[in-house]
């Protein structure tokens, strides 16, 4: 059997036992890769390019769902309001608002996680916790009818030590039901925990994820030229 679909088989069914989903991150790969992974059934792809995104969305087959996983500029959510399947990394009530506006003129409503800041590095995005806690009481939270909030997402440290993975894990689980009990009891959209990569998925499973951002374990090193 060919190794890029055991791989693929192997950690779609894992998320499949713990009723989480597999996207793959498919940034800097081909259309190519993509349509590899395709012919095997996967439907979930992430992007955290804009112009990636939009290119390979124009090109590749329309059943295909695009993810958009990375910090998103508020100048570039117009381009992928019409057709994107969910926003990830919302991290700011900004961006919230924009991606409001530019689903209203799509005609739509685009389902966003929050992101939040687990990790210890200072560079990654996020919402601390008080700051969404004030955002999801503002009025101005509420007057936003096109985005749906669908649950969180966030990245651990890049490191070594497991259990430091497992803790952060364990506190974005922990963020998730408290804003479920507060703010979103009756939603059953409010579902998703967007945590693991390639290096922690497995971490990730145990510690509730639903879904797995894996790019580099399916597609093989990616390399920026
Ligand atoms: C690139 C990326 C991933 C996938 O990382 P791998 O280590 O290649 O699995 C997941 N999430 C985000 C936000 C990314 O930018």
């Amino acid at each position: 059997m060919d190794q890029h679909f055991k791989i693929w088989k192997t950690i779609t069914e894992q998320a499949a036992e713990k009723n989480a989903r597999l996207i793959a991150v498919s940034k800097t790969k081909t259309d190519q890769q993509i349509m590899e992974l395709y012919q095997y059934g996967q439907r979930d792809f992430g992007e955290n390019k804009v112009q990636e995104l939009i290119e390979k969305y124009d090109r590749l087959p329309k059943d295909i769902r695009w993810h958009h996983i990375g910090h998103l500029q508020t100048n570039k959510v117009k381009y992928i309001a019409p057709f994107v399947h969910l926003i990830h990394a919302a991290d700011s009530f900004k961006v919230l608002q924009e991606i409001d506006k530019q689903a209203k003129k799509a005609a739509r409503t685009i389902p966003c996680l929050l992101q939040f800041k687990i990790a210890q590095e200072e560079s990654k995005y996020g919402f601390p916790l008080s700051d969404a806690i004030t955002m999801l009481n503002s009025e101005a939270f509420h007057e936003l009818k096109n985005v749906r909030i669908d649950g969180v997402m966030g990245m651990a440290t890049f490191t070594d030590d497991p259990e430091q993975i497992r803790g952060e894990f364990k506190t974005l689980h922990g963020i998730f039901t408290k804003l479920k009990d507060q703010f979103f009891p009756d939603r059953e959209n409010f579902c998703e925990i967007s945590m693991g990569m390639s290096d922690d998925f497995p971490i990730a499973l145990e510690e509730g994820s639903t879904l797995l951002r894996v790019g580099s374990l399916l597609f093989g090193k990616r390399i920026y030229l």
